[in-house]
């Protein structure tokens, strides 16, 4: 299969009007789903110029079935898509325009206004609405799909970058369609499962619930977003909707096993809880265990940069609650090298850095070779072919189960509540607040906040609300800081750089 969207075309053709998608405006089938998506890939074919390149194409709408039929009426056109998130903050599209070069961006008649305070460049802003409308071009659509292969790219999502320009991930087609088989056959998902979508479609975690969908025919619900301000209602909302699987960002499994609901759900339709994007902790996943035994759990690791998922582990046993969860061994097409220092395996037991090579690994960064070089290379172990591996920045060992164990990151990359986060990023959104000289985020862990120490020799006061309120032109909400400390000088350690230690030592007193 050299594209992914040709899952559309065969779950048509086997699940013609069972319905695909439900969002909180409505539902659609897989036949609609396709004819809509060919619309959509036959009006960017007819409006644009560039043909012969691969070029991606933005989608700026509000989570909902249409990006699902904006991202697959792209592929229809023989190009990637670049999901952005509704409320990202304009500076941050004007980087990632500047990045991509992109010829569209698919947005809707409000979002359209907002877009004329940036410098859009070469880029065309086109309206779903009118897309959707054009007159569906199969003979168009197929021979420039046929021209696709499987090591192009199919999307490129953006994280956090720590110089302060998000970075763009090019993943493969081959990279999803591999994933995808393997989560299905792995999980046994089939056509009769509903699968309800909390991850953000900008956010890797949507690739099982997108493609899981595609390949098994199974119906994908997005679960309205203001739920998640209510978490104690999403129990009702799976027993309402018989929902079989959901794979959600830890954060959410632990706030609704705080909120004490679990128990009074006993949820017989479900069947799969899957975790993935941070650590999860056993107190909370004991809740739900215990709550509901019969469900299988698994805690799945890995980065955008590797398709969603690189390993998983399957829990087996009951864990207490200070013990660490395994984030387990590599699934089919990936293989998982821990290496240390010297660039060699680490042996059992011993700690190194998280390296993965296989199919899911991602292609690169989009127009940064710099970015690129620092964290993909050739395999160091392998000399006799090229072999494109990917350091994670995590440090893990193998236990003498043979399974991996996540011990955290190298670098200044956190997590907060589920979303990846370069402390660079905030700091340097920061250095742009007019009589700020420097700038140091610090993540405490412990209330699991990000302080922000700014040096200013200024009279001005610095008020986090007016702070913030400037930070969000360039950072998205979840990165803003919850603490502010001001300081004439920032501390320095003896080669200069600004003390980190002391600075969360500070945090503590
Ligand atoms: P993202 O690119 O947003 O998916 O974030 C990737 C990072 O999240 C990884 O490099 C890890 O540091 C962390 N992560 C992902 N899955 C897990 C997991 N199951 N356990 C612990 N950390 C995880």
């Amino acid at each position: 299969m050299n594209s992914a969207v040709k899952l559309l075309d065969k779950s048509a053709e086997k699940f013609g009007d069972k319905i695909a998608i439900t969002d909180e405006f409505g539902e659609i089938s897989f036949n609609q789903l396709k004819d809509k998506s060919l619309r959509v890939g036959t009006g960017i074919l007819n409006y644009s110029s560039r043909t012969g390149e691969i070029s991606p194409v933005i989608v700026y709408l509000d989570k909902s079935i249409n990006c699902i039929i904006s991202f697959m009426g792209t592929l229809y056109s023989g190009n990637p898509y670049v999901p952005v998130a509704a409320d990202i903050p304009m500076q941050r599209l004007e980087k990632i325009i500047s990045n991509l070069n992109p010829e569209f961006i698919i947005t809707d008649s409000k979002k359209i206004e907002k877009l004329c305070d940036i410098d859009l460049n070469v880029t065309t802003p086109l309206l779903f609405d009118d897309l959707v409308q054009c007159d569906a071009d199969e003979e168009k659509v197929y021979n420039k799909l046929n021209k696709v292969i499987d090591t192009d790219p199919i999307y490129i999502m953006y994280t956090s970058g720590s110089t302060g320009t998000p970075k763009g991930v090019t993943v493969s087609h081959k990279g999803v369609i591999d994933y995808v088989q393997w989560t299905s056959t792995t999980f046994g998902i089939n056509e009769t499962d509903i699968l309800a979508n909390q991850a953000p479609f900008y956010f890797d975690n949507s690739i099982f619930d997108i493609y899981g969908m595609l390949i098994t025919g199974a119906k994908m619900m997005i679960i309205p977003e203001v739920l998640f301000n209510f978490q104690s209602k999403l129990p009702e909302f799976l027993k309402d909707n018989n929902v079989t699987t959901i794979f959600w960002v830890p954060t959410v499994i632990i706030n609704v096993a705080n909120t004490g609901e679990l128990e009074k759900y006993s949820l017989p339709s479900l069947k799969r809880v899957l975790f993935c994007g941070e650590v999860m902790p056993n107190t909370q996943l004991n809740i739900w265990r215990r709550a509901l035994p019969d469900v299988q759990y698994a805690n799945l690791y890995g980065p955008t940069e590797i398709t969603d998922v690189c390993s998983y582990y399957i829990v087996d046993r009951e864990f207490e609650d200070h013990d660490s969860l395994p984030i387990g061994k590599a699934c089919e097409n990936m293989r998982i090298l821990i290496l240390n220092d010297d660039n060699k395996q680490a042996g059992v037991g011993e700690k190194g850095e998280l390296c993965v090579v296989g199919s899911g690994v991602a292609l690169g960064y989009w127009n940064n070779p710099e970015q690129t070089n620092k964290a993909f290379m050739q395999n160091p172990i392998n000399k006799k072919y090229n072999e494109w591996l990917y350091r994670t920045g995590d440090i893990a060992y193998i236990d003498d189960r043979g399974f991996i164990m996540y011990c955290g990151r190298k670098d200044h990359q956190i997590k907060i509540k589920g979303n990846r986060v370069e402390l660079g990023e905030i700091e340097t959104a920061a250095m742009c607040i007019e009589d700020v000289q420097n700038v140091c985020a610090i993540f405490d862990e412990a209330n699991e906040r990000i302080v922000l120490f700014i040096e200013s020799e200024s009279e001005s006061e610095f008020k986090l609300r007016l702070v913030n309120k400037e930070l969000l032109k360039y950072i998205p909400k979840y990165m803003l800081p919850s603490q502010l400390e001001v300081m004439k000088n920032l501390p320095h350690t003896a080669n200069d750089k600004i003390d980190r230690v002391t600075l969360k030592k500070m945090l503590t007193q």
